[in-house]
């Protein structure tokens, strides 16, 4: 089966980081970032309901006004998740605007602000000129930012001399009933099959007893393996703006472990490593060498220095030589212990 997720960088892999992932078939979009979009097509943002800030760089975070502008006037909600003090910067930029004419606005935004422990909820809502108000009062901060029911997000703070969150919005496993095989097996299609669905998808043990109906019960594997097609749901991990060091790349690795596709920031070749690490961020190589130990499928490199125009194609070489293992720059990078150069 396809993958839910179509992403798109919305600015290449030049320009302001903005990841669209787009979910298809349902009309809905999350968005990884804030850069500036206003060259993308407005029918491409409309169904964006959630926002992943990384850190109010400006960047990362210009793109809020006309994002703002576009969905002023629907009757929806935005949310939108980052490091402690998003919602300072949110009331902030709602307050450089006059709003005595949006009483009958049903637009609101819920901020999610994220730190190493806790999650707060504060909302600014249109028909109360975007004052400020909490919405839920803090509660733990577990690594998991939002649970829906087709995808998960969750969140690592990285240090960029301020936090820089990454993420990594996995979607929940496909599970399809095999039609004929149900037919074969004799047994009546029912709400049992939810229950089934449900157990596999919460990692329940194998013998875990399914009742099929009429007291009929079974071990969760044997009906797993005959009767449904499990599709692991894909992947998608985002590190921006942030320092190779041993936290960070035991950080990095933990969420982007396994991802289809691993977007990473690449703004420095190698060869300017010593100002790369001055400025808490990347080389094409350290890109590559996360993307090896977090054994994704497939690196993603973008948020290249302007400084490089001409010579993009050299980062993604270095990059992808390092993933690859065919230049290896970085030995081994296990739970924290990073062999830094
Ligand atoms: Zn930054
Ligand atoms: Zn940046």
């Amino acid at each position: 089966m396809k993958s839910t997720f179509r992403p798109r960088l919305l600015n290449g892999h030049t320009g302001d980081p903005a990841l669209l992932l787009s979910l298809r078939w349902q009309g809905r979009a999350l968005l990884v970032d804030l850069g500036r979009i206003d060259r993308t097509p407005a029918p491409l943002l409309l169904p964006i309901e959630a926002v992943f800030v990384s850190h109010t760089h400006m960047d990362h975070f210009m793109g809020f006004d006309q994002l703002l502008r576009l969905l002023l006037a629907r009757d929806a909600t935005l949310r939108l998740y980052g490091p402690t003090g998003l919602a300072d910067c949110v009331e902030g930029k709602l307050k450089g605007y006059t709003w005595n004419l949006t009483d009958e606005y049903a637009f609101t935004i819920d901020v999610t602000d994220i730190d190493e422990r806790e999650m707060t909820e504060w909302r600014f809502a249109a028909r109360r000129r975007f004052e400020r108000e909490l919405l839920r009062p803090p509660r733990p901060f577990t690594g998991v930012v939002l649970a829906d029911g087709v995808f998960t997000v969750e969140a690592a703070p990285l240090d960029h001399r301020i936090v820089s969150m990454a993420y990594a919005v996995t979607e929940r496993t496909h599970l399809n009933v095999r039609a004929d095989a149900l037919a074969a097996s004799g047994l009546p299609p029912g709400r049992w099959l939810n229950t089934l669905k449900d157990a596999v998808r919460s990692g329940a043990l194998d013998d875990t007893p399914i009742d099929v109906g009429a007291g009929d019960r079974r071990p969760l594997a044997t009906l797993r393996d005959e009767l449904l097609v499990v599709t692991p749901g894909q992947k998608i991990a985002y590190v921006v703006d942030t320092l190779f060091s041993p936290a960070n790349v035991a950080r990095v690795t933990r969420l982007a472990r396994g991802a289809d596709v691993f977007f990473c920031e690449a703004p420095f070749l190698e060869e300017d490593l010593e100002q790369a690490t001055r400025r808490y961020h990347l080389t094409a190589a350290q890109a590559g060498a996360l993307a090896r130990a977090a054994a994704v499928r497939r690196l993603q490199v973008f948020h290249f220095s302007p400084r490089y125009e001409g010579r993009y194609g050299e980062i993604i070489a270095e990059a992808q030589a390092e993933f690859a293992g065919r230049d290896v720059r970085y030995g081994e990078l296990e739970r924290g212990r990073a062999s830094l150069p």
